[in-house]
């Protein structure tokens, strides 16, 4: 059995944003040379997510505002996390809904994804530098 390990880094110049991160996975596929197996790809951030869904505008719109809508931002002295010290108690609720990680499978070389799916990063407390883990095995 084979086993490739990557990070993929992130500094997202905004507080929140979705980035597909779709085409640097495969190239960490293709650099593993496996092709038959796993991907995992997981945030090591917990204010930030690793889904799969559509890469479609609207719909990011959609969940920044449902997000907002379960999880305000303001005002952070709603958040009992944020008498830490912190202003970012949202975001660790934010990305507690969107997801630590996924795992796709690997046939033939390929992620084997559905048809319209698509891998991202969800950032939600940004402007700082934060990475993903791409972990590979098979054969
Ligand atoms: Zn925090």
């Amino acid at each position: 059995m084979k086993s490739f390990r990557k990070e993929l880094w992130f500094d997202v110049p905004s507080r929140r944003a979705f980035i597909n991160i779709t085409g640097e996975v495969e190239d960490a596929l293709r650099a593993s040379g496996i092709r038959e197996g796993l991907c995992l790809v997981n945030a090591m951030h917990i204010t930030a997510s690793v889904f799969i869904n559509d890469d479609e505008s609207g719909l990011h719109r959609d969940y920044e505002r449902w997000l907002e809508q379960l999880a305000p931002h303001e005002p952070t002295e709603q958040y009992l996390h944020n008498r830490t010290g912190e202003d970012n108690g949202d975001a660790h609720l934010k990305r507690q809904v969107m997801g630590r990680e996924v795992v796709v499978a690997v046939t033939d070389g390929k992620l084997d994804f559905g048809t319209w799916e698509r891998i991202f990063y969800g950032e939600f407390d940004g402007r700082r530098r934060k990475r993903v883990l791409v972990k590979i095995i098979g054969a």
